[in-house]
């Protein structure tokens, strides 16, 4: 009898190692052919193929399933401190328990910002927008309209490089080169960063001493610049806790934002800034990691 559970206890572990061999060998094989088409593509498509990839990274280290520390800590000098209250983050009381969502919006200022403006302030909503510098230099009063109208401003850094493929200074003078642009133009402290393309590696994580907020819907607004098809991409995918990937530099996405606001809202969602959506669900963002969407209200009732 004994021996009869050894040997099954034996197979099981064999079968276990092989379907974990399989699958590691399976997901480096995708791993490689991404990096190898990342090297041809034009920019644009990098952002879908980064999404992939990071999907890829995180399965295989399993290190963002919940990246972030679920224990409250120390919270000063971090970007989504409470204390940072004109950065997005004002003493608005949301509730953990209700259905939460961020959006957010890359690659501007652009004329398009002030309209978005309008549709959230309409339905007194929030959302998070991740400025580039050359667009900021254009019109730095927009990043004050942002932070007028409740919402947050975050860095996109300054040329929108893949900060995956450049030296470790550029990579320093492309972050806190725009943060500084940022903090003169009137969104001041640590903020938040969203590299672009979602590209990092560990020179990236290393350096940035900020969170990193990536997205888990993404609108695919960039790629389609169709109003209809984003409302119908966001609508697919969104769930509680979840960030929104759009950009403030289409007239389709503006037209999609004025139908999507008072669905979500009508689906029962709060629309929040990123520091407000870790903060109600007491999610700590630290320095240098990536974040894609938070608890849910069930898992946060869990906790
Ligand atoms: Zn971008």
């Amino acid at each position: 009898m004994l021996w009869i559970c050894v040997g099954i206890a034996a197979l099981t572990t064999v079968i276990a190692v092989i379907s974990v061999y399989v699958r590691e060998q399976k997901l480096n094989d995708v791993r490689l052919s991404i990096e190898e088409a990342l090297d041809d593509l034009p920019g644009e498509y990098k952002e879908v193929m980064a999404a992939d990839h990071e999907a890829l990274e995180e399965a295989q280290t399993g290190e963002n399933a919940y990246a972030g520390n679920p224990d409250p800590q120390d919270r000063s000098g971090t970007a989504n401190d409470p204390k940072n209250e004109k950065n997005g983050n004002e003493s608005e009381t949301i509730d953990p328990n209700g259905k939460l969502v961020a959006l957010t919006f890359d690659d501007g200022p652009s004329m398009y910002t002030e309209q978005i403006l309008e549709i959230l302030n309409e339905y007194d909503s929030r959302a998070t927008f991740f400025m580039v510098g050359y667009n900021i230099e254009k019109h730095p009063e927009r990043v004050q309209k942002v932070l007028d109208a409740g919402c947050e401003v975050a860095n996109h850094t300054s040329n929108h490089k893949d900060l995956s493929d450049i030296s470790r200074e550029m990579i320093k003078s492309e972050v806190y080169d725009n943060e500084k642009l940022l903090n003169d133009a009137g969104a001041e402290g640590e903020l938040l960063l969203r590299p672009p393309y979602g590209l990092y590696n560990d020179d990236v994580k290393d350096l940035v001493k900020r969170p990193m907020i990536n997205w888990s819907v993404d609108s695919r607004d960039w790629k389609t610049k169709d109003a209809a098809l984003t409302v119908k991409e966001v609508k697919k995918n969104v769930k509680d806790g979840r960030v929104v990937l759009m950009h403030d530099i289409y007239a389709s996405t503006v037209e999609a934002v004025r139908e999507l606001v008072p669905w979500l809202i009508n689906e029962g969602y709060r629309l929040v800034t990123v520091s407000q959506l870790y903060e109600a669900r007491k999610e700590q963002l630290k320095d240098g990691h990536i974040y894609r969407f938070t608890y849910t209200a069930e898992e946060f009732a869990q906790k």
